[in-house]
């Protein structure tokens, strides 16, 4: 069966584009202009996934998100304009699966909508176990703890390794730097520097061109995003 996309947008022209390009790529389609519509809608059809536009007119997409979370996992992926960059780490640590800013291509959006889906279905293999992560030439063994680049073995420290395994298990995914601080630190640090060091170490040991990453991207001002596929 095709998923069901709510999409979230006062801005007519932005939410025909958006359904005619989901339309055409199989999703089923239904469409809310204003958050209130949304939140009756969110609750009446309990779509696959939420494409939400966080500048609304009756009321703050943030706080759309916020109300939807309180109850729900349902994949969201947030449409921002490029000027509010402080939104998008507020929406990604509000529980926001994903972001898009505007203007954005076909490919871009229906890579983020992929990507949020699988998430949400990989879930309770995530949760049973995950035995082993290969990507490219990396490859992470969680039972060992060890990392592997083309078969050999590089050590990595206890941090980095922590970092590596949280991005790695969410690759796709945009981790924001507070969360990648409150799962590694814990809630009482702001250790931004120490987490900036830790990934110069990281791609110095992973990347062929630390400058250049190919394996963990830097998202400016929200956080870092390990891809899903490398091109060699
Ligand atoms: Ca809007």
């Amino acid at each position: 069966m095709n998923s069901l996309i709510l999409v979230v947008e006062d801005e007519k022209g932005i939410r025909n584009f958006i359904s005619t390009v989901l339309t055409s790529n199989d999703y089923n389609i239904i469409q809310a202009s204003t958050g209130h519509e949304a939140l009756s809608m969110v609750t009446s059809y309990v779509p696959d996934l939420i494409i939400l536009d966080l500048g609304l007119t009756d009321m703050d997409g943030l706080d759309v998100l916020k109300s939807i979370r309180t109850w729900s996992n349902i994949p969201i992926v947030v449409v921002s304009a490029r000027t509010f960059e402080r939104d998008k780490v507020f929406a990604l640590d509000l529980g926001a699966d994903d972001y898009i800013t505007k203007p954005f291509g076909t490919q871009e959006l229906l890579a983020r909508i992929r990507t949020a889906i699988r998430h949400s279905k990989k879930d309770f293999v995530k949760n049973n176990f995950m035995k082993e992560f290969k990507m490219g030439n990396l490859r992470i063994d969680y039972e060992k703890r060890i990392v592997y680049l083309n078969d050999r073995e590089i050590h990595f420290t206890k941090i980095e390794y922590k970092i590596l395994m949280l991005l790695s298990q969410n690759a796709g995914k945009v981790l924001t730097y507070d969360f990648l601080i409150k799962e590694i630190w814990g809630p009482y640090t702001n250790e931004n520097q120490t987490l900036r060091v830790n990934m110069a170490n990281i791609r110095r040991k992973i990347e062929e061109n630390p400058g250049e990453p190919k394996y963990i991207l830097t998202e400016v001002g929200v956080g870092y995003r390990m891809v899903e596929e490398v091109t060699n």
